[in-house]
């Protein structure tokens, strides 16, 4: 038999428009292998852990259970593998996370030790990070001119496999085995909270993504009017998929492309994921540290009301109930609408004065979409301190926001029970409404949002004052 290649799975978990698979296939019998990382398992919430285990499941299936588990460092798990099964070559769609870019120069390093070779084949972009440009040749820092760029770049369309995979076995792991090391790294800030709860998906794996995705195309017209109102799904949810590679952006952007304005808005939300990664690619300090690094003078609060502050946040408990809301189905679902992100986003910043690598830590571990660049930025933009061009000055009044994009209350009382039967407008004020019409068992307002609005207002000045 001829030598094996490896396929080295990561955030590419399917076999349709697979070019990393293409590349290893397509001369070669193939093992197909993922590998649980200790490190990367470590800090991952129990949600997203299951969201994998049953990804991982599917995408066994679809290989006729020919899928490799191993549990190790990469560098000496491929190594292992390349010697059980003299394959001299290891196959990745590349990874441009700070730490996956660096596993990946650490293992190709210990690959050539033993004469293996790394091929990075793909990326899990549209378009490669670090290819946009500004007209005078620099980086986009703001989003429309890397749209323009993204855009004139041209998306490649999806491309079938030339051939079936000739899978090799090896020994194997059960997906399972990887609930041994998720969520060691929990966070002590977060003690005192309850993890999401979401063990069940709807829609997962390969076919899910292709019968969620059709779904959507249903209904892509109503995208753009309607992708910020939460109380109706229409938004794709693709999100998840597009985390773990069961879908690549270009086999979305094919399928949903039209001539309609809402296909078009739909395209340039995808754009965002990209402009994120681009970003995250340029700047891989901003995971971390604010993009704009003025803004690491902001005042924020610490000590035991700050973190009291921080779990009224995360349990949905503040007395805003768009805020609680979104908070509830991120614990009750794994997932938040776009809309309400920004909006507990916002308020965890400028009503709470809270730091916003609290929330985004947070957002992270619960979130089964949970992707660095896309949190970390998404928190940034909202926190006035990454790339948006007209920052921390827009501030999101959560009672505001509920009126104009959950009118009827149908986001709110779905997943705020002591608002369950509360009618509209009522639902959305803060308390649920105030003195005695106010609901048993629902908490008053945190904190005094218009207050604290200028409170944020003042902290901001402050940064901006000469030195
Ligand atoms: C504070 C904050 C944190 C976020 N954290 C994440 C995260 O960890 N992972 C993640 O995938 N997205 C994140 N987002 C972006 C966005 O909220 C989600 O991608 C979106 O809600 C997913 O739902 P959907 O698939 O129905 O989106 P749709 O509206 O159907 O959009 C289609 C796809 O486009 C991409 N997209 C849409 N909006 C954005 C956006 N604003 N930024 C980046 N990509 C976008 C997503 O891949 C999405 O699946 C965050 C946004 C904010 C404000």
């Amino acid at each position: 038999m001829k030598t094996p290649a490896v396929m080295w799975f990561r955030r590419d978990l399917r076999l349709s428009d697979q070019r990393a698979l293409e590349a290893a296939s397509a001369t070669s019998p193939v093992i197909g292998l993922f590998v649980l990382d200790p490190v990367l398992l470590a800090g991952c919430g129990p949600a997203r852990a299951h969201y994998l285990v049953v990804t991982l499941r599917a995408l066994r299936e679809s290989m006729n259970g020919a899928l490799v588990l191993r549990v190790g460092g990469p560098g000496e798990v491929l190594r292992e593998v390349c010697r059980e099964s003299g394959a001299t070559r290891v196959v990745i769609t590349e990874d441009f996370a700070p730490y996956g870019r660096a596993r990946d120069e650490r293992v190709e390093e210990e690959l050539a030790s033993i004469g293996v070779e790394l091929v990075r084949a793909d990326t899990p972009y549209a378009v490669r990070p670090g290819t946009a440009r500004t007209a005078a040749g620099t980086p986009p820092k703001v989003f429309t001119p890397f749209f323009r760029s993204w855009e004139a770049s041209g998306v490649p369309g999806p491309q079938p496999l030339s051939s079936d995979p000739q899978w090799v076995t090896l020994s194997s792991l059960e997906p399972e085995h990887l609930f041994d090391y998720a969520g060691r790294a929990r966070p002590e800030l977060f003690a005192g909270l309850e993890d999401p709860r979401a063990t069940t998906f709807e829609d997962v794996g390969e076919a899910g993504a292709w019968a969620r995705l059709e779904e959507f195309l249903t209904r892509v017209d109503r995208y753009g009017e309607g992708r910020n109102q939460p109380g109706e799904e229409l938004t794709s949810r693709l999100s998840p998929h597009l985390r773990f590679g069961t879908l690549h952006p270009r086999q979305v952007l094919a399928a949903a492309q039209g001539s309609s304005a809402s296909a078009g808005v739909f395209r340039s939300e995808v754009a965002w994921r990209e402009f994120y990664g681009d970003v995250l690619f340029h700047h891989p300090e901003s995971a971390w540290r604010a993009l704009q690094t003025s803004m690491e003078r902001l005042r924020v609060d610490e000590g035991p009301l700050a973190h009291e502050r921080f779990r009224a946040w995360a349990r949905g408990e503040t007395g805003y109930p768009l805020v609680d809301a979104g908070m509830r189905q991120l614990l009750a679902e794994g997932w938040m609408h776009n809309r309400v992100r920004m909006v507990c986003a916002s308020f965890l910043v400028k009503h709470l004065h809270l730091d916003w690598r609290w929330g985004a830590r947070w957002f992270l571990w619960c979130l089964i979409d949970a992707d660095l660049a896309s949190n970390q930025h998404g928190w940034q933009w909202t926190a006035g301190t990454g790339t948006d061009a007209a920052p921390f000055h827009r501030v999101f009044n959560p009672t505001l926001q509920a009126e104009r994009f959950d009118p009827d209350g149908v986001y709110v009382r779905r997943y705020v029970a002591e608002l369950a039967t509360v009618p509209s407008p009522q639902c959305l004020q803060p308390g649920g409404g105030a003195g005695l019409l106010a609901p048993a068992g629902y908490p008053a307002p945190l904190v005094d949002a218009a207050r604290e609005r200028d409170e944020a207002l003042a902290r901001f000045a402050e940064v901006r004052a000469p030195r």
